[in-house]
C-alpha cells in the first residue's frame, strides 16, 4: 500500500494538470488564427465606374446595372466596389461604348443595337425585327456559338460583353394617331432605333434616333408622332402615357432585347480569376432577372395604364405588320454587308432561328394556343 503512495500522489497532481489544462483555467486563451500565420495583406480593391445608356435607376434596364454592381460588392466582400452613373451623368448614353473602350470607364450597361453605327452587324447580339425572343437568343448566345462571334465583334475595341438582361417582348409603341393602313405609316417621326428603324424608312416613316430620356418630351412637343421605348413596365415610367395615346402590340422591332454589360478588356484582365467569375456569374444572374422583373412587372404597369390613364391597346393591322416582315427580311440580310466576320454572325443567326423556329412551333407556341 505504502509503495503505492507516492504514485497516487503522481495521478492526482496529472488528474488536476489535466482539469485545469481542459477547463481552460490557468492559461491566457490562445487564438489559434494568430499561431505562427504571417499576416494578411490587405485585400486590393477596385474602384470600378459603370456607365449606362439608361436614365438612372429606370426600372428594369437602369436598375439592372445597379443590381449587378450591388450583388459584385457584397459578393466580392467590398473588394469590387462599382459606382453606377446613368446616361449623361458621366457620358451620353451613346458614348458608352466609346468610354469602355478607351478605358475611362471600366464598365457599361447598354444594348448592342445603339452602336450600329461602328459595327453595322451589332444589331444581331441585342434585337433584329422578326428575330429571336429571349429564349432563343440566350439558346443561341450561350450554347450555339453566339458569345463566341460577339467577344470576337467587340475585341479589335478593346471590349468584352457579357448579356446581362433582356426585356422579353417589347411594345410597337404609342402613337398621336391610329394606324389602321399601311398609308398610316407614310411621313410618321418615330422615335425606333437600329434595324427596326431601317425598315420603317422603306415603309414609308422617318426614324428618329434619341435616348430614352429625351423620348417623353419629344413626343409631348410633336417633335416625333410616334415612339417606341420597352413595354410598360418602362413606358408607365417615363410617362409616355400622356404623350401618345395608342399603345399598339407586339414589338415586331424587339422580341427579346438584350441587354449588355460590357468591360474595358485591361481593366478585366487585370482582375483575379475569382473576381473575373463573379463578373461573369453576375452577368449571367442579371441577363435572368432583368426579364423577371420586365414579365413581372409589366403584368401590373398595363393595368395602370389602362385603369387609370385610358390608355387605348391596339393590334397592329395585318397588312402593316405583313410590309414590316417583308421589309425586315431584306433590312437584316444587308445588315451582313461584305465582310466575312459579319457574314459569319448574320449564317450563325440566323441558322440558329430557322432551325429554333420549328422547335419554339412545337413547344412554346403551340402551348401558348392552347391555353
Ligand atoms: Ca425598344
Amino acid at each position: 500500500m505504502k509503495a503505492n503512495a507516492p504514485r497516487r500522489r503522481c495521478h492526482a497532481v496529472w488528474l488536476a494538470t489535466l482539469l485545469i489544462s481542459l477547463l481552460g483555467c490557468g492559461n491566457e486563451p490562445v487564438d489559434p488564427s494568430t499561431v505562427a500565420e504571417p499576416a494578411a495583406a490587405p485585400a486590393k480593391v477596385y474602384q470600378w465606374k459603370i456607365i449606362t445608356t439608361w436614365p438612372k435607376f429606370l426600372p428594369g434596364a437602369g436598375m439592372s446595372a445597379e443590381n449587378l454592381a450591388e450583388r459584385l460588392r457584397v459578393m466580392s466582400d467590398g473588394r469590387l466596389d462599382i459606382r453606377v452613373y446613368g446616361a449623361g451623368e458621366l457620358v451620353g448614353a451613346f458614348e458608352v461604348f466609346d468610354a469602355v473602350s478607351a478605358g475611362n470607364a471600366e464598365m457599361g450597361h447598354g444594348a448592342a443595337y445603339y452602336w450600329r453605327g461602328k459595327m453595322p452587324i451589332a444589331p444581331l447580339f441585342s434585337a433584329i425585327p422578326f428575330g429571336m425572343t429571349a429564349q432563343e437568343v440566350n439558346a443561341w448566345l450561350r450554347y450555339g456559338g453566339g458569345l463566341e462571334l460577339w467577344r470576337e465583334l467587340y475585341a479589335p475595341f478593346n471590349v468584352v460583353p457579357f448579356a446581362a438582361g433582356n426585356t422579353g417582348v417589347q411594345m410597337a409603341g404609342w402613337f398621336n394617331e391610329e394606324i389602321n393602313a399601311l398609308e398610316d405609316l407614310a411621313g410618321l417621326k418615330m422615335r425606333i432605333p437600329g434595324l427596326g428603324g431601317e425598315v420603317l424608312e422603306r415603309s414609308g416613316g422617318v426614324p428618329v434616333n434619341i435616348p430614352g430620356g429625351e423620348v417623353f418630351t419629344a413626343l409631348q412637343t410633336g417633335v416625333i408622332d410616334a415612339t417606341e421605348w420597352v413595354g410598360p413596365y418602362n413606358d408607365l415610367a417615363l410617362g409616355l402615357y400622356s404623350a401618345g395615346r395608342y399603345y399598339y402590340y407586339p414589338g415586331w422591332h424587339e422580341p427579346g432585347t438584350v441587354l449588355e454589360l460590357i468591360v474595358n478588356r485591361q481593366a478585366f484582365e487585370a482582375l483575379p480569376a475569382d473576381l473575373q467569375a463573379m463578373i461573369a456569374t453576375t452577368a449571367q444572374a442579371i441577363n435572368d432577372d432583368t426579364l423577371s422583373d420586365y414579365t413581372a412587372r409589366s403584368v401590373a404597369a398595363l393595368e395602370t395604364l389602362e385603369r387609370e390613364h385610358g390608355v387605348l391597346l391596339r393590334l397592329l393591322p395585318a397588312e402593316v405588320i405583313g410590309k414590316l416582315r417583308q421589309a425586315s427580311l431584306q433590312v437584316v440580310a444587308e445588315t451582313a454587308g461584305e465582310d466575312e466576320l459579319s457574314q459569319r454572325i448574320y449564317k450563325s443567326y440566323t441558322g440558329f432561328l430557322n432551325g429554333v423556329r420549328r422547335y419554339t412551333d412545337l413547344t412554346e407556341k403551340a402551348y401558348l394556343e392552347i391555353r
